[in-house]
């Protein structure tokens, strides 16, 4: 069968491990909580239309996602999770020639997806600090550079990007080469000189941000995140979508979770999520880890050649970590019991 070898070569997409019995599965970075009761049932409601089409272009949540962020409903874009919408950018513009610069270490996906679209990875060497060097970044830009992808909180190493340090790569970077600002783990970040993607909007022709449902607002399982942006990008993206591939039941989870009363409610989950993270944090450095500074809803822990030894000893203890053999552990900030059993292992490990 003549396949693309570069296809055929691609690793599959991890996914983590199931926790063992009376474990806890930290691996995902997903919200420990089940839906608000409110937004099960709205999802539930949705199913009695499944044997029709949904509105794929996702109308209703666009608009109320315009109405909040004050842009129009054109520069919303919505994808089965911000991964197919990553994707979806990444073949809007980059295909077999061209190059797409990031970070790495960052968001797994990234490499496949590149590879996909026929273009090339040029991956730029996290800081020490583990965050992102932009300027370094901004200097591998090329003729060839058509997307640079900036994830903030990087996964997996939790670490932002200041809005200083983003406003000075967006004034470095051509601004007819495509920046895709990821911030799929934006409501959990209180570090107040972080980026905001959204406060961006309409400042510059090239940039798009993306979020999503399945963190901060507990929904992975339906796939759904949306892109703000500007129109001529968000329209390429909409022609590189595979059709009606954002389902009723997932709109409806999204609407029925930015309902004021829904929201409040989730977005109480986040606030206790970000002080756990800060309370693990602290105590993990108290132990004598050394951990970057952390915005997401999980730490990193740079292991190194010890990766895949404590990450074992972790499963041993009843917890799944996602492990990078060779470089790091990240731990999603989970059940509130997940803690004091991930310290005590944690303790022994040090
Ligand atoms: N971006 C980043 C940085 C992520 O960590 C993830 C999920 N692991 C995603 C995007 C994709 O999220 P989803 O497709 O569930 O919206």
């Amino acid at each position: 069968m003549r396949l693309r070898p570069e296809i055929a070569a691609l690793p599959p997409y991890r996914q983590g491990r199931p926790a063992p019995a009376d474990g806890f599965k930290l691996s995902s970075n997903e919200n420990p909580w089940p839906p608000v009761a409110a937004v099960e049932a709205a999802i539930a409601a949705a199913a009695s239309e499944v044997h029709r089409y949904p509105d794929a272009t996702a109308l209703t949540l666009r608009e109320r996602l315009a109405e909040r962020y004050g842009v129009a409903v054109d520069e919303v874009l919505v994808g089965a999770g911000s991964v197919s919408l990553l994707a979806q950018f990444v073949l809007a513009a980059a295909g077999p020639g061209d190059e797409v610069v990031y970070s790495w270490r960052s968001f797994e996906a990234y490499p496949g997806l590149v590879t996909v679209a026929g273009a090339t990875s040029v991956q730029v060497p996290n800081r020490p600090d583990h965050g992102h060097d932009l300027d370094a970044m901004a200097a591998a830009v090329t003729d060839r550079t058509r997307v640079l992808i900036v994830c903030s909180p990087n996964n997996p190493t939790g670490v932002p990007v200041t809005a200083e340090e983003f406003e000075r790569f967006m004034a470095r970077v051509p601004s007819d080469r495509l920046v895709l600002l990821d911030e799929a783990y934006a409501e959990f970040v209180r570090d107040e000189a972080s980026v905001d993607g959204i406060s961006l909007i309409g400042r510059h022709p090239n940039l798009v941000v993306l979020r999503t449902f399945s963190k901060a607002y507990g929904l992975a399982g339906v796939r759904i995140g949306y892109a703000i942006g500007p129109v001529p990008i968000l329209d390429a993206a909409r022609a590189t979508a595979i059709p009606l591939g954002v389902t009723g039941v997932a709109t409806a989870g999204a609407l029925a979770a930015l309902e004021p009363a829904n929201e409040a409610e989730l977005l109480a989950r986040v606030d206790a999520l970000a002080e756990r993270r800060e309370a693990l944090r602290d105590a993990l450095i108290a132990q004598g880890w050394e951990i970057p500074a952390a915005q997401g809803n999980f730490v990193w822990l740079p292991t190194g050649d010890r990766t895949v030894e404590v990450a074992e000893a972790l499963f041993d203890g009843g917890i799944v970590a996602r492990a990078f053999p060779g470089d790091g552990i990240r731990v999603s900030v989970g059940e509130h019991e997940s803690v004091d059993v991930l310290l005590r292992l944690l303790g022994e490990l040090v």
